[in-house]
């Protein structure tokens, strides 16, 4: 029985023209899953179209891309759907997702409870990030872990492991970021163009939420708001306040930090962080979200004085705080 990676490289191999698809407001790993994708495909003479229904963050814009990335199916091609990073088989959109049934999808993800929804699967909870799995791709496919290709790799496994520093860093990613050094990639000059891309306008976001932070069962538990109020005023979009819930685990003593971000339909997009045994996806799955133990999400509809009140209580019981 060939591996999923064998299987995976196999499907390559007969077809000829792909779509490349991952989550909707694509973080390091979905951006840089997708594009190294593209350049494995590109590499070995593949037809492909890279899709993503908010486009390309401006935050990669400094990213080379081995084709253009398309914000709308229409003219978007290919006969099956690569769909990378997506812990269920909504995360990719409306578009994408009422065609998924009428193409064949390689659903190739890391999440905690993904649901097996492609035609082939390769999820697989132990590999810290998607880019991890696709250079592990590249190297079936005899694709160098070189140039361009490294360094969207690169951004997938530093962003999904907070830069090496939560407890999905494993030897294994440390080897892959070893091995990509040793191939020519420049540490200090990829982190920089990973790192120092902020507008002065997210910086005083940050300020604004920062000054939001509330403590709860005696510093456990940190909280802080991004509302669209904020982001108005300081000429912010929601992707201007990710990482922040990462800020708040700086916090002395925080086991879980929450961020609650105000969307435009009125509900609360929170994002919980934790570390070690202390499980927020369970805390999420509450509220029909999901993702992996130490970082998970989902959306409450209620007001933000209830929705702060039942993540709080929520979190208490989950990690039993007193
Ligand atoms: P973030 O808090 O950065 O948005 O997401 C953290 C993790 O939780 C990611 O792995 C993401 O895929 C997952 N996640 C965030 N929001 C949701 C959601 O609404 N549903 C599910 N199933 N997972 C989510
Ligand atoms: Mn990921």
């Amino acid at each position: 029985m060939p591996s999923p990676v064998q299987q995976i490289a196999e499907l390559i191999r007969k077809s000829d023209h792909f779509l490349i698809a991952a989550h909707a407001n694509p973080d390091g790993d979905a951006v840089g899953s997708s594009i190294a994708l593209g350049y494995i495909l590109s590499a070995m003479g593949k037809d492909f179209c890279l899709y993503n229904p908010s486009g390309l963050p401006g935050q990669f814009d400094w990213l080379p891309l081995p084709g253009p990335m398309h914000d709308t199916l229409v003219g978007a091609e290919g006969n099956w759907i690569f769909v990378l990073d997506c812990g269920n088989d909504h995360r990719v959109g409306p578009e994408l997702h009422k065609i998924m049934g009428t193409r064949p999808v390689a659903n190739i993800d890391h999440h905690l409870g993904n649901p097996n929804f492609g035609q082939f699967n390769w999820v697989d909870d132990t590999y810290p990030a998607v880019a991890a799995m696709i250079a592990e791709l590249a190297d079936e496919l005899s694709v160098p872990l070189t140039g361009h290709l490294a360094e969207a790799i690169y951004l997938g496994i530093a962003t999904d492991t907070g830069f090496f520093t939560f407890d999905n860093t494993d030897p294994r990613v440390m080897e892959l970021a070893a091995r990509l050094i040793r191939l020519g990639l420049k540490p200090g000059e990829i982190n920089g163009k990973i790192r120092n891309q902020w507008t002065v306008n997210r910086f005083r976001l940050w300020g604004e939420s920062f000054s939001t932070a509330e403590m709860h069962f005696g510093g456990q538990v940190a909280l802080a708001v991004v509302t669209q109020e904020m982001m108005d005023r300081t000429g912010t979009t929601k992707a201007d306040s990710e990482e922040i819930v990462n800020f708040l685990r700086r916090l002395r003593g925080t086991r879980a930090a929450v961020i609650l971000r105000e969307e435009p339909d009125g509900g609360y997009k929170f994002s919980l962080r934790s570390a070690g045994a202390d499980n927020v996806q369970a805390v999420a799955a509450l509220f029909d979200g999901g993702g992996h133990r130490n970082a998970a999400g989902g959306t409450i509809y209620d007001e933000l004085s209830a929705a702060k009140k039942s993540l709080v209580k929520a979190l208490g019981e989950g990690l039993q705080l007193v």
